[in-house]
Parts: structure tokens; sequence; C-alpha cells
């Protein structure tokens, strides 16, 4: 076993060999611009990236021409937001989208509430799926735009985006999804759960970074967008710019790979997952589960251990690579904002970690990675006069303490 463990494939996965195998003739060899029209290299590209164009299509239900290549999901989040805002501007100017989302999303929405648009951002239940009535009352008439993610990228949770769909759909209102931690990962498809945008990034499953797509729906309804980037005309009008071959290759190669594998490999990582998972609950007390755990992407696992030191603990564990739910930005220690909607506190907000775990880690390393985590918290409760006191039956919540 190699240490450090990379357990953090929410934030992004190693390419898969096989992937990067697909894509390194489109460097050296087949090198030509998808748009040249007058010669093979031109052609050769263009079919390259029509054949990726429809595995992609395929991964999740749709048509190849309903594919747009963007950079990532942050563009294709932006092209959805903006570019629906824009086109249905005379309908209406009202999006509904919700607290836990990506800041993709979220920005575009600040973004978009300083040109006239109003936005309902819906709260969360504790276990971090949203209500449905709530999402029923808050459309009105005006509403030409839902925005829900299909999974959470800290806590993992499966929002019911088949249930949205319909929701959307008999309201007349358009369904934007950020899947782009679904894709891939669990069965999407855009027909049966009534999608209209949908936003992928191929950094999350095993193709590069940099680039995307944005599904955008062409009949019933036919969807439309305003195009965010001037130029060419590429992707028939809706993002303009040169298209990466290579990554485009490499993403429907990737495409295909998750097609082929997904029932295979889910079972694998959840029953990593559900170790890990088991291992941690069974050995240390006083650890909780953020988010709903029926709901969840199979290979996330979002803990809070309590009376320990966010910090302290990612420093105990330093050859394990995991995300904690402190964003450590330059002058500040802000506690997740994902988390805190769960309405958890900000200490159980700093003391948790976020485990992803992909296709290239082994069943070792999951042991491993247990085994150390239970050591550290362990050994730094043995350190904690709070922990301590909890033991012997001190109510915390009462005790008033003293500065000094
Ligand atoms: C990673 C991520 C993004 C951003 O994708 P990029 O391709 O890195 O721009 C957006 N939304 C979610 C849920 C993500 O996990």
């Amino acid at each position: 076993m190699k240490l450090p463990i990379y357990l953090d494939n929410h934030a992004t996965t190693r390419t898969d060999p096989r992937v990067f195998d697909a894509m390194k003739p489109y460097f050296l060899d087949v090198f030509g611009n998808a748009a040249s029209r007058n010669h093979s290299f031109g052609w050769e590209a263009e079919d390259a990236v029509e054949k990726a164009r429809k595995q992609i299509a395929d991964l999740i239900g749709a048509t190849a021409k309903e594919i747009v290549f963007t950079s990532g999901a942050t563009e294709s989040d932006n092209l959805a937001l903006k570019g629906v805002a824009e086109m249905y501007a005379e309908r209406g100017n009202h999006i509904i989208t919700q607290v836990t989302e990506h800041k993709a999303v979220l920005d575009c929405c600040k973004r978009l509430e300083k040109d006239g648009v109003r936005v309902t951002y819906l709260p969360v239940r504790q276990d971090g799926l949203i209500d449905l009535d709530q999402l029923r009352d808050a459309i009105t008439d005006k509403t030409i735009l839902i925005s829900i993610m299909y999974a959470n990228n800290e806590i993992g949770v499966v929002q019911p985006i088949r249930e949205i769909g319909k929701i959307a759909k008999e309201k007349g209102v358009l369904l934007h999804t950020d899947a782009v931690q679904a894709v891939g990962k669990i069965p999407v498809n855009v027909i049966s759960d009534n999608i209209d945008l949908l936003s992928l990034s191929g950094h999350k499953y095993y193709a590069p970074k940099g680039v995307g797509a944005l599904y955008v729906r062409r009949r019933n309804p036919r969807v439309q967008i305003t195009a965010q980037m001037d130029g060419g005309g590429h992707e028939r009008g809706m993002r303009s710019g040169t298209l990466n071959v290579p990554a485009i290759v490499g993403l429907g190669a990737a495409s295909e790979i998750a097609r082929n594998e997904m029932i295979e490999e889910t079972k694998r990582l959840r029953y990593l997952r559900d170790k890990l998972k088991d291992k941690l609950m069974r050995e240390l007390d006083e650890v909780y589960i953020n988010g709903s755990m029926e709901h969840r992407l199979p290979h996330n696992l979002n803990i809070s251990f309590a009376y320990v030191e966010g910090e302290s603990l990612l420093m105990g564990i330093n050859d394990i690579a995991v995300s904690s739910g402190s964003a450590c930005t330059s002058a500040t220690l802000e506690p997740s904002y994902v988390l805190k909607a769960l309405g958890a506190g900000d200490d159980l907000a700093h003391s948790s970690i976020r485990f992803g775990i992909g296709r290239f880690n082994t069943e070792d390393e999951v042991d491993y990675v247990a085994q150390k985590v239970i050591d550290v918290v362990q050994k730094l409760r043995e350190l904690s006069p709070l922990y301590e006191m909890a033991k012997e039956g001190v109510d915390l919540s009462k005790v008033s303490w003293t500065a000094h």
C-alpha cells in the first residue's frame, strides 16, 4: 500500500488509464480542428467529437445533438442559469434553487439577482433533502427555472430529481440539475427524470479536468438558451470556442466505461463505504453522520467527530487525503455552509470529514483509513477535558463558562 491515500474523489478523480490511452492519439496524430471542413485532419477530429457526444448522451439517456461541450461544470451551470434567464426573460424572472447547491449555481444566482432576477433559496431538512411541498408552494406564474442538484458534493445526498422533474413539468417550468456528482456513479436518465438541462464534468468521473457538458433538451419541450460566449458559433451557436478534442474524447471514453461498469463498481464502492462507516461507528462514540444515509451516493461518507478539533484531526491523519467541513480561507475559518444548512452547530461542522471513495481505492486502503481515524480520534479525546466531562455525564450545554 502506498501513502498518502487519496480519498477525496468528490473533489476530483484520477484520469482512468484507459481514458488517457483513448486521448493520446488526439494530441500528436489526429490534431485537427473539429471545425475544419476542408481536409481529413478536421474530419477525423470531428468524427472523434461526434463519437464522444454519442457516448456521453448514451450515459444519460439523451441524444447526441442535445450535448453541448463546455470547459467544465462551472461553465455548464453558468450557461444553463444565465442562458435560460436571458432567453425566457419575457416569460418570467423567477428562479428556484436550494441552499446547499454548489457555488457555481449559488454565485450565478447572486449575479442574476443583481440583474433583477428573483431567486428563491429553498432550505433543506436535517437529512439534506428539500421538501417537495415547499418547492410546489414556491412556484409562481413568473417562475421560469428550477435548479436543484442531483447529488451533493459534500454530503452525497441524492435529491428526488424524478419527483422534482414531475412537479416542474406539471407547472411548465424548466428543470436544470447540477448532476456532476451523480453522472457516471448512479443511473441518471434525462427522460425518466424529466430533466431539461443537466451539467456534468469530466474530472469527477475519471476523465481529465477542464472538460464538461451541458445537456439541453431538444424536444418536449425544446429548450433554448442564450449563448454566454460570443464567437464562431460552435456547438450550434450555444457555446463558441474551438473544441478541446483530446479532452472530449476522454470524456466520451469515461462515459462508456461508466455505463459498462457502473453496476459492479457501485456494489464494490458501497461495500467499502459501509465497511468504513460500520467500523468507525462501532469503535467510536459521539460520531454523527451528516445527511441521509438512505438517499446517498454509494461512495460518500460525511461524518462529524464530536469533541475533537477538525484541524488537529486532519493533522493527525495527514497521510490520508480527505476534505473537512472547515473551509479554510486566509483570514477566517468558516464552517461548511452545507453542514450549517442541515442544522449542524459550528463545532460539529468543523470536526467533520468527507470521505469520497473511488475506482482506484482498495480494501486495504479503506481498512488502513478506518484504523487511523479511530486511533487519532481516540488520542485527541484523551486530551479533551470536554469529552471527559461529557463522559462523566455533565450536560455541557448547561455549563456556564468563565472567560479569562
Ligand atoms: C466539482 C463540481 C462543480 C464544478 O465543476 P468543474 O468542472 O470543476 O467546474 C460543480 N458542481 C458540483 C456539484 C461539483 O461537485
